[in-house]
């Protein structure tokens, strides 16, 4: 009989004024016995609404009708039919807007947390059932990808279990994109990336790293060399800035490098090689992830207070509720309908506070979102140390600049074809945040997916 509790299993979490001053992660995962009493939530709907805020469908009801038959390595065979990481996608999913968005369940009450099942059923299989995967026999097929982020990682697990030769070109000295330098340890560890691209080795991929194409070598190149298929997953690291007077000044970062040099670099270790600036009063400018993640790091650096300073209202405000959640009880502040105009600075250039104005909401904009209109003689001054942007990013121009033909936007995002991720050059496919924009790790995958379906049509024909 289904459970008709209104609320989820709440998540067992370490409490915010430990986590607060470490890295380790935050959410514990289910016990058994929750992730039972949870799945028995599901009234295993007929219509699986929840199936189609999936990206990549994974069939929801009948991987949690698994868990309530207490078989989880079934569970897990049935999500991983779809996703390639669910360890991942179960602790980073946007889930509110995607399959628990879709839930039935949660029209009166609080949907099934099917993320957090997710999650319990990876950890799971990594704890008693992985197995190293055998090499599939080469179809004497080679595959060349650019950039090992949840697009590139999905694509060359697709194509290494058909037997294809997957080489796999990382900028970066580890794999992993967003997920090893963006996403810090505290909301997904590194060692759960880690086993995934293991398992991907195991299959017979090679990552090669420091390999920056475009500048080591060329996709034409790659080409020569004798690949068959050339797929971009290169993403969009590039971070944006507001453009304000004051932004080049000592103590402002953009939240990219911020975060790289604390989750790749492991800065906030004492024997880290890598130094990160660690600020007392700090600014972190704009309402995404990415400027949570930016905030919560600056606070476990041991900043004494740490405000997210964002536009629009907590209604608009773009970040997994989750995180945001999470912020607050950290102690980080909301300093809401604010924008920032310049940063100042002292005769050192460094700075020392920002001048913002408050802002009103407006009309909605193409989007569809309240357009933030400045308030008149609203202008004041914070006081800080370092200011932390948290804006945006772009794809990199490295790659379109050096593939001639390669069709990009007015953005700088590749144009693909619908559902195949095929580019304007023969034989070049995209998919990820190098085609739409910063987006998620479950939208990447699924590009990856689809990438990974047409090239193997058109090079099994
Ligand atoms: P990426 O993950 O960006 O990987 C691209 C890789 O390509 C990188 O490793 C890069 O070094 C490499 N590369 C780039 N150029 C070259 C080149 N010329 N040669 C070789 N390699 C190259 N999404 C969620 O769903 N949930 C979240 O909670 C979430 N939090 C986030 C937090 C942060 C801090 C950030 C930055 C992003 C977050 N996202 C989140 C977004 C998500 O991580 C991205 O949408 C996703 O990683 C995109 O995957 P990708 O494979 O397209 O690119
Ligand atoms: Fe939900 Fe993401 Fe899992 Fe799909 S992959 S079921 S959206 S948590
Ligand atoms: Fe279960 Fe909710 Fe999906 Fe219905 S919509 S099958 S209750 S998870």
């Amino acid at each position: 009989m289904a459970n008709m509790s209104l609320e989820k299993q709440k998540m067992p979490e370490l409490a915010p004024d430990i986590r607060n001053k470490n890295f380790e992660e935050v959410a514990l995962g289910y016990t058994k016995e929750q992730a039972l009493t949870e799945a028995a939530r599901c009234l295993q709907c007929k219509n699986k609404p929840c199936v189609g805020g999936c990206p990549v469908q994974i069939d929801i009801p009948a991987f949690i009708k698994k868990i309530t038959e207490e078989d989880f390595e079934g569970a897990y065979q049935i999500i991983s039919a779809s996703s390639a990481l669910p360890a991942v996608c179960g602790r980073v999913c946007p889930q509110e807007s995607q399959c628990e968005g879709r839930c039935v369940r949660g029209i009166k009450g609080e949907p099934v947390a099917i993320g957090r099942l997710e999650r319990f059923v990876a950890d799971w299989h990594m704890a008693n059932a992985a197995e190293a995967p055998q090499k599939p026999r080469s179809n004497g097929k080679r595959v060349a990808i650019i950039g090992s982020g949840p697009a590139g990682l999905t694509y060359a697990g697709d194509l290494a279990r058909k037997g294809y030769e997957v080489t796999v070109f990382e900028a970066l000295h580890v794999a992993g994109g967003v997920l090893v330098y963006g996403i810090p340890e505290f909301r997904l560890p590194k060692s759960i990336v880690a086993k995934e691209i293991e398992g991907l080795k195991a299959l017979g991929v090679k990552i090669e790293t420091n390999m920056v194409i475009g500048r080591i070598q060329s996709i034409d190149e790659l080409f020569e060399q004798g690949f068959d298929s050339v797929f971009i997953g290169s993403g969009a690291g590039l971070p944006n800035f507001m453009g304000i007077p004051g932004e080049n000044l000592k103590g402002v970062f953009s939240a990219n490098e911020f975060l790289t040099r604390i989750n790749l670099m492991k800065a906030y270790e004492a024997e880290s090689e890598t130094p990160v600036w660690k600020g007392n009063r700090v600014a972190v400018v704009g309402g995404g992830n990415v400027a949570m993640d930016a905030a919560r790091c600056a606070k476990r650096l041991g900043a004494e207070e740490v405000s997210i300073v964002y536009r629009r209202s907590m209604d608009e405000i773009p970040a997994r509720k989750e995180e945001i959640h999470h912020a607050i009880e950290e102690g980080i502040v909301f300093r809401t309908l604010t924008n920032p105009t310049e940063v100042l600075g002292d005769e050192h250039q460094n700075v020392i506070g920002i001048r913002c104005v408050e802002m009103e909401l407006g009309e909605p904009d193409e989007r569809g979102r309240r357009r933030p209109i400045v308030k008149e003689g609203s202008e004041h001054i914070l006081p800080m140390d370092t200011v932390i942007m948290a804006i945006g990013t772009s794809p990199n121009p490295l790659i379109r600049s050096t593939t001639p033909g390669l069709e990009t936007n007015r953005w700088g995002c590749i144009v693909t074809e619908e559902a195949t991720g095929k580019t304007s050059r023969e034989g070049v496919y995209a998919g990820g945040d190098a085609v739409t924009g910063a987006a998620t790790v479950i939208l990447a995958m699924g590009a990856g997916k689809e990438a990974a379906k047409a090239i193997d049509e058109k090079l099994s024909k």
